[in-house]
Parts: C-alpha cells; structure tokens; sequence
C-alpha cells in the first residue's frame, strides 16, 4: 500500500491526514510543535464552538482525532525535502521514504532585519544549499541560523565550498557545531559587496569575506523545503493548481503555506483538498502499475 508523508501537524496537516488514513493509506505526519495555531490565545470565528476556543485545543482534539483513525504522528523536524526516483524526506534524525508527499508547515512571521538580505537574493544569498552549492564551490561561505537546520545546511555546502562559517546573528549555537564549520556569534547588520555579495558586516564593526550567504533560519520553512526539489515557489508561498498539486509529482501543499487568507478554516479546506487529491494520485499509479 502507497503512503504518504504530511510535513506539519497543524490544522492543514491533520485534516489531509483525516481523508488519505480514512481512505485506507499509510499515513505520517511529521510535525515539531504547536505552528501558529499553538499562538492563537481565542479563537471565535471558526465553526462549531459556543464559546472561544484555544488553538492549543483545537490542535490536541485533532491530533486525538487523527490518531484514533490511525495516523502515525511523529514528533521530528523536517531538514530536507528531495526525489532520488521517489520522494524522501529527511529529519534531523531520519530519513523516510513517500509516495506522495504534502507540505503543510504554515507560514513564517518573522524576516531577519539585516540590509542587503533581500537585495542579493540570487546574487549571492541563497535559501537551499543543495540546490546552489555548485556555485560557490572553492569559495568562502556563510550559513545564517543557530539551530539543526542551519548545521543541515553548512554540512551540505562542507566538501566543495573553501570554507563554511554559520553566522548565528547574536544568539547561542542550539546544537553542537560539527568540526570544520566554523561560527561566529556577533549580531549581523547588513550584507555588502557590489554586483554580489563580498562580505558580511558586523554590529561590533568587524566584517567576515564570503561569496555566498545561505539562509537557514530557526526550521526549514515551507518555501525553503519545496525549493530543496525545485517546487515553483512565489515569495515565500507555495505555488499551488486548484487541487493543491505542487509543480513536482506526487509533491501537494495546503494551508498557510500557500498564502491567501491565514485563517484555519482556509488551511482546513485546503487540507482537506489535498487530502482527496493525493487519494486519486495514488490509485492512479496503483492502476497504471497494474495495467
Ligand atoms: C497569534 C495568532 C492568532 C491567530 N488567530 C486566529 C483566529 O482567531 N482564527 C483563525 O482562523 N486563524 C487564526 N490564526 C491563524 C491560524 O493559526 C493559521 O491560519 C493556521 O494555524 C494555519 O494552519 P497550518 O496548518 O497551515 O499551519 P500551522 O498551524 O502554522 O502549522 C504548521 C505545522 O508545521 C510544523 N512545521 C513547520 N516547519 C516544520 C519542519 N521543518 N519540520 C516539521 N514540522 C514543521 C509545525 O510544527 C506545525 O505543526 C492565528 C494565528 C496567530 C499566529
């Protein structure tokens, strides 16, 4: 039987988990904590409830109601997104294997306020290791991030680049550095050079010379991980058709990752869309292979 992996366990996740476990697929979700949902104090515009409801209930009553339909729920942060003739998703600790894969990892609320950020995109800031590591092979680099994530990254850009720094812009390392990365821990101001970038400026005044600056902030986020295998992406959502496929096989997303209305009765919808649409992929395949 084909199985599915859902990145995320807020309302989007759950609710594709909902249809494909129902329908009779293997079915994991992959989540690592509350998402926005977990933020959301009162909520009182969202169907059925009297009286306000918490987002930290109404994630734990669909966790509930997922797992008594057999849904595997597994607690684990999702680093990397790739296609080596089927779909992997690789955590912090594992990798797994999918039929068809559904990214519903919410938005990002927060952009790093560092100058030069958004101007060098393309030219010399990147958000996806693999995909760009090529070009700046025998070169110095920089990973900015303090966590998993970010050491995923530097170790990805490790065997070809000249040498790889993570910048953690203030704060603490979260994880132990793996030797041969080096960090630097001063808070970051800006990102300069002329047509590329040449080199990251500091707050005490200091500068670091790199050719590239990778972003890898907090986790992977949804447009990150759907550029890791080459998704059509806008800014930061997810491009998606009417049935929440992808631009990649088998690869949908839903919920605020693809923008529009950040509302869970949006993100549920779309769950539930894309819940009905992996269903019909599958035994697609399934019938074509037995054809
Ligand atoms: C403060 C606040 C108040 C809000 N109030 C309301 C309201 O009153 N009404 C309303 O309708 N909406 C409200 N919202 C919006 C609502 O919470 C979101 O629209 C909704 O939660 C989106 O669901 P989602 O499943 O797409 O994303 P999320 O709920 O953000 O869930 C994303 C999931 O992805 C997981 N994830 C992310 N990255 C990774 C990774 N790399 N690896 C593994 N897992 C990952 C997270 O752990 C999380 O489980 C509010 C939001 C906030 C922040």
């Amino acid at each position: 039987m084909a199985n599915i992996i859902i990145i995320g366990n807020g309302p989007a996740g759950v609710s594709t988990a909902l249809y494909t476990t129902r329908a009779g697929f293997n079915t994991t979700i992959i989540g690592k904590d509350s998402g926005a949902l977990g933020k959301a104090k009162e909520i009182e515009n969202y169907y059925g409830f009297e009286a306000p409801i918490s987002g930290q209930s109404l994630i734990e009553g669909g966790i509930s109601q997922a797992k008594r339909l057999g849904v595997e729920l597994i607690s684990d942060e999702v680093v990397g997104l790739n296609y080596n003739g089927k779909l992997m998703v690789q955590t912090k600790n594992q990798d797994y294997v999918a039929d068809s894969v559904v990214i519903a990892t919410g938005t990002s609320r927060m952009a790093p306020k560092i100058k030069g950020l958004k101007e060098y995109e393309g030219n010399g800031v990147s958000y996806c290791a693999v995909c760009d590591a090529f070009f700046y092979r025998g070169k110095d680099v920089a990973v900015l991030g303090e966590g998993e994530y970010a050491v995923h990254e530097a170790m990805e850009l490790l065997p070809t680049s000249k040498s790889v720094t993570i910048l953690t812009n203030g704060k603490e390392p979260l994880v132990t550095i793996p030797s041969g990365i080096r960090v630097n821990t001063a808070p970051v101001t800006a990102l300069e050079g002329t047509q590329v970038i040449e080199k990251v400026i500091f707050k005490d005044g200091t500068s670091l010379a790199v050719a590239g600056v990778f972003v890898a902030l907090g986790v992977a986020g949804s447009s990150a991980l759907a550029k890791k295998i080459g998704a059509e992406i806008d800014g930061n959502k997810i491009v998606v058709d009417e049935n929440m496929a992808t631009s990649i096989p088998g690869l949908y997303a839903a919920g605020d990752c693809t923008g529009g209305l950040l509302q869970i009765a949006k993100a549920v919808y779309e769950g539930a869309k894309a819940g009905t649409e992996v269903i019909k992929y599958l035994r697609n395949n399934e019938e074509e292979k037995s054809a």
